[in-house]
């Protein structure tokens, strides 16, 4: 590991460099800061947090002049990246006078951008607002020296490939050009092929995807006892700063209000917020006043806050690469980190196995935690921490108030006892309980709501009872024997099921294929009777060719089929 003071850098950057508190370069770093710094074309591949920012950033304000206008242009898809490599550039232009720093995204007035781009030297922004200065000549590429792509896979992956090239055309050709990725695809090849010059390629860790100091484990539990499950895990672990990814936005309102109802202090960052909110969000995250962050990808791409110790999937990410950038965002700069998927189905477990294949690092199953074995960790704790300052006797201030107590005629162990049981009820937050098996769901024609779903294919498309409840199981992650009567008619066929499987059904099933044929899913209603429903609703189709009731033996059949 080399330092940075053995680079060929000015004087006042390796001071500034030294008042940011790095010593030694990584990897990434020391590999492509000189290169950088000759005034040749890039490719920089390397892991989230391996410190690309400052493997570009370091080159860029060493290579720009005082006092000259554009002469670099960063470009990267997200406001909060551009607000952080910001950040770190403007720490590394510390002694050096005269290189300005413009940041351009949307949701920020104008004019304050334009007003920064009059004098920066180095501009760094999103593609689309960058392009609205250039529209507007209040941004002229002409005299560009440097342009640096950051994060180039999820520029392409958010579609600003047309955006950089037009950018990119604008800038003179002699340029340096410097491309950052976590990972090369063909695609980036083919942008590096059109914008860069005979690029000399830095590619470290290959073929390791994630970060080894990052512990992933996965746990399988039903969609309705998810938000439990990561309740539990967040008490079991209690992470310092964790970070939790859904795929929707409204799944991020929706387990923020969740969490927050049960005490946990936690904020949702997503795109439909106002630029000014997001920036807040970041604040209070970074500093620590808020240890939980519930994002969407997008919303958290390339965010680098200092010791986040867990990453949650909430959600199985919808793309590998996501993965990686999920997970990338704890065990950085060597720390340790832990990451927890939670899987729901059978083919979400697939998606897991293949996600590892992908990486190569092991996704390990877990039992979803317990209130009981929390409880113990958290007594085991009480008493280290009791017995402790016993020892160390912090709190000798205390002792004449003890002695008044004592003088009472209580005992100090009564008086101990006391103190405990006290302290116990002060613990803020009550813990859910999951149960030990799969949680209990009414048996065909027992108690309990039931509700009909209907699909719209039956024995026109030769479907029996068991390809649905293959693919319920297999969808919906819904057990067998859940599925109560399945009446199949020419067109359609009804499902009986318990109101919170239908939902299940309802989420999972939509689209996928039974016997090859798509299948919409429709929710028809409350169960009312054993066969009222189909005959009282579709009175022209007469009694349904098949009727299964749920205690016939298809589970045994199903499962001696599958082998499992
Ligand atoms: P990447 O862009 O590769 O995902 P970042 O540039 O965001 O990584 O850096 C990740 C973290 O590592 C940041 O917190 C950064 O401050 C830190 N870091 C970068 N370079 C060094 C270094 N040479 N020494 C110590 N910490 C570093
Ligand atoms: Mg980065």
């Amino acid at each position: 590991m080399k330092e940075f003071s053995s680079l060929q850098l000015s004087a006042e950057l390796l001071r500034a460099i030294g008042d940011v508190g790095y010593d030694t370069m990584t990897d990434i770093q020391e590999r492509a800061i000189p290169l950088a710094l000759e005034g040749g074309d890039l490719i920089g591949r390397s892991s989230t947090g391996t410190g690309k920012t400052a493997a570009f950033g370091i080159p860029v304000v060493e290579r720009c002049v005082p006092g000259v206008r554009t002469q670099a242009l960063i470009l990267c898809p997200t406001r909060e990246l551009a607000m952080q490599i910001a950040e770190e550039i403007r720490k590394f232009a510390k002694y050096k006078p005269g290189i300005g720093i413009a940041t351009v995204y949307g949701g920020q007035s104008m004019e304050t951008q334009i007003r920064q781009l009059r004098t920066a030297a180095i501009v760094i922004g999103t593609p689309g607002r960058v392009m609205d200065h250039m529209r507007r000549k209040t941004l002229r590429l002409d005299g560009l020296k440097i342009a640096v792509l950051d994060e180039a896979d999820e520029m392409l992956n958010m579609g600003f490939y047309e955006d950089m090239q037009t950018i990119l055309s604008e800038a003179p050709e002699e340029r340096q050009t410097l491309l950052f990725s976590a990972t090369m695809s063909p695609e980036i090849m083919r942008l590096t092929g059109e914008f860069q010059k005979d690029p000399k390629m830095v590619a470290v860790d290959q073929g390791k995807k994630t970060i080894g100091t990052i512990e992933q484990l996965y746990y399988q539990v039903p969609q309705s006892r998810k938000i439990d499950t990561l309740k539990l895990l967040l008490e079991l672990y209690e992470p310092k700063r964790s970070l939790i990814f859904c795929n929707t936005k409204k799944m991020v309102d929706d387990l923020v209000a969740a969490l927050a109802a049960d005490g946990f202090r936690c904020i949702g960052l997503h795109g439909d917020m106002k630029q000014q909110t997001r920036t807040q969000v970041m604040e209070e995250f970074k500093s620590g006043r808020i240890g939980i962050l519930i994002a969407t990808d997008v919303a958290a791409r390339g965010i680098d806050a200092p010791d986040v110790e867990a990453v949650f999937n909430y959600d199985i990410p919808q793309e590998f690469e996501y993965y990686i950038h999920r997970i990338g965002r704890t065990g950085r700069a060597g720390k340790t980190g832990r990451s927890f998927t939670l899987a729901t189905n059978r083919s979400q477990v697939y998606k897991i196995r293949e996600i590892e294949r992908f990486t190569g690092a092991p996704i390990a199953l877990r039992p979803a935690p317990n209130a009981r074995e929390i409880a113990q960790k958290k007594q085991e704790l009480f008493l280290g921490r009791v017995a402790e300052a016993a020892e160390t006797k912090p709190f000798e201030e205390w002792r004449p108030l003890l002695g008044r107590l004592l003088e009472t005629g209580i005992s100090a162990e009564e008086a101990a006892l006391a103190l405990m049981g006290m302290f116990a009820q002060a613990e803020p937050r009550r813990l859910p309980v999951l149960p030990k098996e799969e949680p209990a769901r009414p048996e065909g024609g027992a108690s309990g709501r039931r509700v009909w779903v209907s699909l719209d294919i039956g024995r026109d498309q030769r479907i029996a009872p068991n390809y649905i409840v293959g693919a319920m199981v297999d969808a919906a992650g819904i057990p067998a024997k859940a599925i109560g009567k399945i009446e199949i008619y020419d067109g359609h066929t009804n499902v009986e099921l318990s109101r919170p499987d239908a939902e299940l059904v309802m989420e999972n099933m939509q689209g996928s294929r039974i016997r090859g044929c798509p299948v919409k899913v429709t929710l028809k209603g409350e169960s009312e009777g054993r066969m009222r429903y189909g005959q009282k609703r579709r009175p022209g189709s007469g009694k349904p060719r098949f009727a299964r009731d749920a205690r016939e033996p298809y589970t045994k059949r199903r499962g001696a089929r599958r082998g499992d």
